[in-house]
């Protein structure tokens, strides 16, 4: 018992740093331009294979916010949180939307890049 279905995600994706589960693809991202106590953030209208922590609220740069954490269900690290319900009526398009700190996660894109400088340093076996 308590097996884990992970999902996976057909398209550019992000993952979690620690253990590599798909969480969200970059086609759900609403904006990079966000902030969290550890730096940068990313506002996702999707993310998967993570479970929620119980609400609480909380006091944020935009206001008080009712908000849940947001953990990996593989390795249980805390990626960011889920905006249940915003306090300011300005804030509201938040709600029901996830943060992901930058810094749990990494994208494929970067994957990418590495497989490219490997392929080009393959005329050395002669030396
Ligand atoms: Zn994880």
């Amino acid at each position: 018992m308590g097996r884990i279905f992970i999902l996976d995600l057909d398209g550019r994706s992000y993952r979690c740093r620690f253990c590599n589960t798909p969480l969200a693809l970059a086609d759900h991202v609403l904006s990079r331009s966000f902030n969290c106590s550890q730096g940068s953030a990313y506002l996702f209208s999707n993310v998967v294979n993570v479970t929620l922590g119980p609400q609480e609220e909380r006091s944020m740069m935009s206001g008080l916010h009712t908000v849940e954490d947001v953990h990996c269900c593989c390795c249980g690290q805390i990626l960011g949180w889920k905006y249940v319900f915003a306090h300011d009526k300005s804030e509201t398009y938040k709600e029901g939307k996830f943060v992901l700190e930058r810094w749990t996660i990494v994208d494929d894109v970067a994957e990418d890049l590495n497989l490219d400088a490997r392929a080009g340093s393959s005329d050395t076996e002669n030396a």
